[in-house]
């Protein structure tokens, strides 16, 4: 089995799991009790909080914990805009659906959002930005990279822009924690939302970083857990498996960033230069390091995904939604994308387990299957495969 859909979620490391393990065993207790049980649970969320917020150069005190990058995402937007007398929002219109439909929500309740453009890399452009903005802009929200094809946004010169117009900048930054250095202050972020299951934790948690000061309300109300912001009995074990999974990031975040690209670079040129009429989708070089997104011309990535499958490889096409109810990517639409480029694409994302052995695997099954597809292919006299 190979495993190269990492942008949807990784395998737990294995010191994450013996980290959790005794949080469910011996040390139960709720964080919130004043008893000695209570208080070893809470003090392992303050010490898995000190390494999610150094991964991203945070204060302790910035960091929320939540169930994920939805969660993150959606506490961002409603717990910014229910703050502020401004009802304008930017966006663009390559983000994940976690922001994509929480903005789309607050538009049919009056509010409005702008959507930016994206050019063929999936880039947004900062000028663009700067045009959008009005007195009523209360939040921008804009991805640090996306998770589709992998490209990575000018996101110091975004936050700049926010800043000097006063505007709070929040990004979606699930897909870039691990894969690219991110230092919130050093950029000049207020609001960055993490995904703990997208960097080898468990499922079902993650964090937003809030910058001290910025104001923000609650999605969830009751006990009064995580200073008031998101009550509920704290997910303990997972919460401290995310907490190593970020200290497993950071002790050798360049090792992983350079296993990575040597995987990637080698799965690119490999293919690009064995399969015609292909290309690589994203920005050549402003792209996350495990991220491939290809077209191959005359083929479904649909149809390519089950052939792979079938040879014990799970890929995806890189839209989520585009599995369930056959909805093309609307990043790809974005970038401009004709149909058939649409149709033909498939994302490949590398991560910590995976070999080169298992790239070279990959590429010649795709060889194989890709020249199959295309025998019997409409396209083929189109393209004289
Ligand atoms: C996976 C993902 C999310 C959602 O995170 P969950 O923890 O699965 O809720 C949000 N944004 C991006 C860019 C993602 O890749």
């Amino acid at each position: 089995m190979i495993y190269l859909d990492n942008a949807a979620s990784t395998p737990v490391h294995e010191k994450v799991i013996e980290e959790m393990l005794p949080y469910f065993r011996e040390q139960y207790g709720n964080p919130s009790s004043i008893h000695r049980h209570g208080r070893l649970a809470n003090t392992a969320i303050q010490n898995a909080r000190k390494r999610i917020a150094a991964l991203v150069n945070a204060d302790i005190n910035e960091i929320l914990i939540t169930s994920g990058g939805t969660e993150s995402n959606n506490t961002a937007i409603y717990g910014i805009s229910s703050q502020s007398k401004g009802k304008h929002i930017i966006t663009s219109s390559i983000e994940h659906d976690a922001i994509l439909e929480p903005c789309k929500h607050l538009e049919k309740e009056g509010y409005r959002i702008s959507f930016l453009p994206v050019d063929q890399y999936g880039f947004v452009n900062p000028e663009d930005l700067k045009k959008e903005i009005s007195d009523d802009t209360c939040l921008i929200t804009i991805m640090y990279a996306n998770n589709e094809v992998g490209t990575i946004q000018p996101i110091k010169e975004i936050a700049k822009i926010a800043r000097e117009k006063n505007i709070i900048f929040h990004t979606d930054a699930v897909q870039a924690v691990g894969k690219t250095p991110i230092d919130v202050k050093e950029f000049g972020i207020d609001l960055l939302s993490i995904s703990s299951h997208k960097i080898n934790g468990p499922k079902g948690v993650g964090a937003l970083y809030i910058k001290n000061g910025v104001k923000i309300s609650p999605l969830m109300l009751g006990g009064g857990q995580e200073r008031g912001l998101r009550s509920g009995t704290e997910n303990v074990a997972s919460i401290v498996g995310f907490g190593m999974a970020c200290k497993l990031i950071k002790d050798d975040v360049n090792e992983k960033m350079a296993h990575f690209k040597k995987l990637s670079t080698r799965l690119i040129s490999r293919v690009l230069s064995e399969i015609p009429s292909t290309t690589l989708n994203g920005h050549p070089d402003m792209r996350i390091p495990n991220n491939t997104h290809f077209t191959f011309l005359g083929v479904s990535g649909e149809d390519l995904i089950i052939k792979l499958d079938e040879n014990k490889i799970s890929a995806s096409t890189g839209s989520a939604c585009s599995v369930k109810i056959q909805k093309a990517s609307h990043v790809l639409k974005a970038m401009g994308f004709s149909h058939e480029q649409v149709t033909g694409s498939l994302r490949l994302t590398v991560g910590i387990t995976n070999t080169e052995q298992e790239i070279d695997e990959t590429v010649d099954v795709l060889k194989k299957v890709v020249k199959e597809l295309r025998a019997v292919s409409p396209y083929k006299s189109k393209y004289n495969f």
